[in-house]
């Protein structure tokens, strides 16, 4: 077996709810997920990296490529090191990153995806009504605005959908987004769970 991360990306438009799915999915024995939207939003907002996530999420945009990357490789690094995450038993569950081509080009060298779960939505103005929700049950002011939400989904589109086009066609599977958390997370374990036992089986030779 490689000696890169076995992962699995959960993708899909901002609202999509990647974040409520990642967070079931990591209650699986097997699956370790990394939200980097989580990773950013626990950074001391008066630091420098804290700083510079505010001065981008709170317009919708992207951090920079390169300070993204660093510090999802110190953060996968030190779960490792305090063995919260185990690379060999763990399959990683990566929610929000890659995010531009650029980004998935330094990830392939650390990462090896083994399958990507798009999550699809039918309507942008159900996903824009889903992150106004969030935004006020969360209080998180980067989804809170109409201009900002809509810059977040163009952004999507512009930088992030590019990504799929990166990976073979045959690991990219669509998975249904609406519905009940249960049934988008049996959607999602339809394409996962096999990925998960035949990686269980290179690890147990
Ligand atoms: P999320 O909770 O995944 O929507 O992320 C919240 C914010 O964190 C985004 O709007 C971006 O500003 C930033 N962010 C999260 N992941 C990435 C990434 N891979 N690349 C650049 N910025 C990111």
């Amino acid at each position: 077996m490689s000696d890169r991360y076995q992962a699995i990306l959960l993708f899909g438009a901002p609202g999509a709810g990647k974040g409520t799915q990642g967070e079931l999915l990591g209650n699986i024995p097997g699956f370790f997920h990394i939200s980097t939207g989580d990773m950013f939003r626990t950074l001391d907002r008066h630091s420098e990296l804290g700083k510079v996530f505010d001065s981008y999420s709170s317009r919708g945009e992207l951090v920079p490529d390169e300070v993204t990357v660093d510090l999802w490789r110190e953060y996968t690094k030190a779960l490792t090191t305090l063995s919260k995450f185990k690379p060999r038993s763990d399959l990683l569950a990566l929610d929000g990153i890659p995010r531009t081509v650029a980004q998935t080009e330094i990830i392939k060298q650390y990462v090896d995806v083994r399958g990507i779960v798009h999550l699809v939505a039918p309507s942008t103005e159900e996903m824009v009504a889903r992150l106004q929700k969030r935004a006020m049950e969360q209080k998180r002011v980067d989804d809170a605005k109409i201009e900002v939400i809509r810059n977040r989904l163009d952004v999507y589109e512009r930088e992030t959908r590019p990504v799929l086009d990166q990976f073979d066609a045959s690991i990219v599977h669509e998975v249904n987004a609406l519905g009940t958390p249960a049934e988008v997370l049996g959607g999602i374990l339809q394409v996962l769970a096999p990925i998960q036992a035949s990686i269980s089986e290179l690890v147990a030779k």
